[in-house]
């Protein structure tokens, strides 16, 4: 499945070598693991790895690999990217698409207003990219393991991993950053008591769903995104660097439990949107398609275990809102940076654990909760089909201001 995606997307890419066997990386004492190799996890690598620390980072899948994900990058991602290329031993290379327009379709009424805000990047492209910058930057990459439970003690947090052949192993490090995104589950035991981390979930939860579609199957601009609203969801697309079309959809679990299929949850979603005006893909190869789904999408976590100084977490692992403004990849590219700040001092060692976390509970609240805050009114409001349809029709009379209150409504004037 991984390898079709990719194969659709961008030929060129090759798959990313690990660069350490797991044998070797169970014998290393490690400063610094990360779990999970997804925007948060490969930059906080570059970052920590770019202070002289031995850093290991996993995933359990392979790079590159396909991700449920609108690809658009938020002007915040465009400068944690930038600021990441200034600050780590190599440069992060991949240019993006800058966006220069939207067009919002709800109920029938559709709107397009000038949005010069931000880019587009295929996650392919973004997430190889960056893990290849952490491998430059001398962070050890063992893909294809599963970060499966971790132990802690006074001296170490022991990870316990299983690669994909199924044998298991153990990675001792001092700090672990667990960066697994909407996955981030595994069970943390102490001397005397083991728990999970608890997520704090709003009822009727929305659930990510998206594909990627040949060129051909849609009249999409180029460099410009496409939002369709409807009861039951939204869905974005948006023409990638390759041309191939990037569908990225969060729908309430309602829809799909009416639905036979999540492509015919998909299909209805666009229908009730477009109405009798037309659709930009075509939708009768949704049910052809790989559509990918995600874990319930709106939750809270915490950026540093309730247990443990010693583990972080870092990206949607912390919290996420659902992804109308699309602005997670900032998020996480900002929390590895402030996760890796408080974790190294000034001179490149590690801080202790109980001063790194008060700092990185500071300033990752400072930096990040009224972002959250502002997203959770966007979804609440798109919730009403009245308000969406004014909204709506109100652009399509003044669409440069609405262009305006776009860029504020998604954080980004
Ligand atoms: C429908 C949809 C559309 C979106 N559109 C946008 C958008 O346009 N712009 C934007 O900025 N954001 C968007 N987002 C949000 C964005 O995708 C996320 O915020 C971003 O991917 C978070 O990065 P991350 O590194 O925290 O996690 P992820 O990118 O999810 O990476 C987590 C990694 O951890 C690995 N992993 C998980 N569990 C384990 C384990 N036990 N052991 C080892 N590895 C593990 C996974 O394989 C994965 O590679 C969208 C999200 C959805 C669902």
């Amino acid at each position: 499945m991984v390898s079709k995606d990719v194969a659709i997307l961008n030929s060129t890419i090759d798959v990313l070598s690990p660069s350490i066997h797991v044998q070797a990386a169970a014998t290393t004492p490690w400063d610094i693991v990360i779990v999970g190799a997804g925007p948060a996890g490969t930059a906080a690598a570059s970052r920590a790895a770019t202070n002289q620390l031995r850093v290991l980072f996993i995933d359990r899948c392979p790079l590159p690999r396909p991700k449920v994900c609108g690809c658009c990058l938020s002007p915040l991602a465009l400068a944690e990217l930038a600021d990441l290329s200034k600050s780590t031993t190599s440069p992060f290379k991949a240019s993006t698409l800058l966006l220069t327009g939207l067009t919002i379709v709800s109920h029938g009424h559709r709107a397009s207003v000038p949005y010069a805000t931000g880019g587009v990047l295929s996650r392919i492209n973004l997430d190889t990219g960056l893990a290849k910058n952490a491998i430059a930057a001398n962070a050890a990459w063992l893909p294809d393991t599963r970060a499966l439970s971790c132990q802690v003690d006074d001296d170490n947090v022991t990870l316990t991993v299983q690669t994909s052949t199924q044998s298991q192993h153990t990675i001792r490090t001092k700090r672990l950053l667990m960066a697994a995104g909407l996955y981030d589950a595994i069970r943390i035991h102490g001397n005397t008591e083991s728990h999970r981390p608890t997520r704090n979930r709003p009822p009727n939860n929305r659930i990510g769903l998206g594909t990627t579609l040949p060129a051909t199957s849609g009249a999409i601009a180029e460099r410009h995104l496409v939002m369709a609203v409807g009861n039951g969801g939204y869905c974005g697309f948006v023409r990638l660097e390759d041309d191939s079309i990037d569908v990225a959809a969060a729908v309430h679990p309602s829809l799909l439990q009416q639905s036979a299929t999540p492509a015919d949850a998909l299909t209805r979603l666009l229908t009730e949107a477009f109405q009798d005006t037309e659709c930009p893909i075509d939708t009768s190869l949704l049910p052809h398609s790989t559509l990918r789904a995600t874990p319930q999408l709106t939750h809270h976590t915490g950026n540093v275990d309730s247990q443990d100084t010693r583990i972080f977490r870092v990206g949607d692992a912390v919290g996420y809102v659902e992804p109308f403004t699309g602005e997670g990849i900032g998020w996480a590219l900002l929390s590895a940076r402030l996760a890796t700040e408080a974790l190294i001092d000034g001179k490149g060692r590690l801080r202790p654990s109980k001063e790194a976390s008060q700092q990185y509970q500071r300033t990752y609240q400072h930096a990040l909760n009224q972002h959250h805050r502002r997203c959770r009114m966007v979804s609440l409001a798109l919730r009403s089909p009245f308000l969406v349809t004014t909204a709506v029709r109100a652009a399509c009379r003044f669409p440069t201001v609405a262009g305006s209150i776009a860029r504020k409504i998604t954080g980004n004037s």
